[in-house]
């Protein structure tokens, strides 16, 4: 739980305010309605809060001192304005507040949630600069840091490349398209040949007017552009979009492979590393072995101690059986259902699924609820189509419930 301390007047929209807090579970917003109390708050308890977001004018402070008071508890500090004024905002910015934001409309009460979320994980959120000119470099700097990024500095494209080398956990890059030696231009080109946009989001800057500058670095695999001099929400802005961005697609890929309840392979992502699996296997002339598994008398757990404590059992089932093959593809096919394909052969998986069903009965995964116990079907052969394997490796499991359950079928 972050605690936001949130400097406000206004009675509507503290009311605002108090609706879009309430749908952040992990925010917990403590008010204060002038420089008089915020001040008392931060002098006893500066360290508790993780942001502010203040109102320029308060009844005591109407000339925006509350940000000053703010920013020497170094605080990031996401100002509320109602109005628009050039050199107001100009005068914030310099300060180094996170944003100015005006009191518009819903979604620029949004963006300041957004604006929060993000300074939540941009500490984790390493930025390479790579600008030959100090100045920009300097600038690009100051304009960042109130957002808590971890930023680096390169001062051609050649040290870029060897930092991204050295440091291959680099989420951004932002990269000037002239400098000497590689320019920016011919980095993203290279860049772009191993690293995906997932891997590394690339920002081209260039000072040139020509139109097609910025086409031509979107083209080569630059996720957007920016044409200096630019100003630094510009910037700030362009740099969250991308990684907002990022973020969702890294969501996305992993909710399309992952299981969602065990967080195991899901059948799909099984079938396809195995596929590749079986054809490194064939090409290398080795033996795999594939695995069924069912656990045994599930709907009893469902039904006499209710859903949640059938999902308590699959989610320890499911970290056992993790645990217990360490090395091997695992997935969940569906329902109780688990597969797994090995380069062990059937009699020493057959040892560890042994090993595995002790650890199971005394497994204690809801109040009250019978021992785990599970049946598995083993088949080892020349690899020859995953879907065959795992039809045999079914049968094997099937005769393993005919013959009582809580054994493993490999011969
Ligand atoms: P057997 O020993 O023959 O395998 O019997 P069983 O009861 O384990 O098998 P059956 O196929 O009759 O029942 C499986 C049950 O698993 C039925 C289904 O409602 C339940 N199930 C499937 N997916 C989930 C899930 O995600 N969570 C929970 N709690 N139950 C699930
Ligand atoms: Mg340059
Ligand atoms: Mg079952
Ligand atoms: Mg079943």
């Amino acid at each position: 739980m972050r605690n936001i301390l949130v400097v406000e007047d206004s009675p509507l929209v503290l009311k605002i305010l108090e609706h879009l807090f309430r749908k952040e579970s992990a925010l917990q917003p403590i008010f204060c309605a002038s420089l008089g109390e915020a001040q008392v708050m931060l002098e006893s308890s500066a360290s508790l809060f993780f942001a502010a977001i203040v109102d320029l004018n308060l009844p005591d402070a109407p000339d925006g001192e509350i940000v000053d008071l703010v920013m020497a508890y170094q605080l990031p500090c996401i100002v509320l304005s109602g109005s628009y004024n050039e050199q107001r905002r100009d005068q914030m910015l310099l300060k180094g507040v996170v944003d100015y934001v005006l009191k518009e409309s819903q979604h620029s009460y949004e963006y300041a949630f957004r604006l929060l979320h993000r300074l939540e994980s941009n500490s984790q959120v390493k930025i390479l600069i790579a600008e030959d000119s100090e100045a920009t470099r300097h600038y690009i700097r100051n304009v960042l840091t109130p957002h808590r990024y971890q930023i680096i500095d390169a001062c051609d494209g050649d040290e870029a490349l060897r930092i991204l080398k050295e440091q291959p956990d680099i989420d951004l890059l932002l990269v000037d398209h002239s400098m000497p030696g590689l320019s920016g231009f011919d980095l993203v080109k290279l860049l772009r040949q191993k690293m995906k946009r997932h891997e590394l989001i690339i920002l081209g800057l260039s000072a040139d007017t020509k139109g097609s500058l910025s086409a031509m670095f979107i083209k080569h695999g630059a996720d957007d552009f920016l044409r200096k001099p630019f100003c630094p929400e510009e910037l700030n802005c362009r740099v969250m979009s991308t990684l907002e961005r990022r973020d969702l697609m890294l969501a996305l890929k992993q909710a399309a492979q992952f299981d969602a309840l065990t967080g195991l392979n899901n059948r799909r992502a099984f079938y396809q590393h195995g596929q590749l699996l079986f054809q490194q296997a064939k090409a290398g002339g080795r033996d795999l072995s594939v695995a069924m598994l069912d656990l045994d008398f599930f709907k009893r757990i469902n039904d006499e101690h209710g859903h949640a404590s059938g999902d308590a059992a699959l989610i320890a089932f499911a970290r056992a059986f993790a645990g217990a093959f360490p090395d091997a593809l695992l997935g969940r096919l569906g329902g109780e259902e688990f597969a797994m394909l090995s380069q062990q052969d059937a009699a020493a998986l057959s040892e560890t699924l042994d090993q595995l069903r002790a650890q199971c009965a005394s497994l204690k995964y809801a109040l009250g609820a019978p021992p785990l116990s599970f049946s598995a079907g083993i088949f080892q052969g020349a690899p020859d189509d995953l879907e065959n394997a795992l039809h045999q490796a079914d049968m094997r499991l099937y005769q393993a419930k005919h013959q009582g359950r809580g054994r493993n079928c490999w011969q």
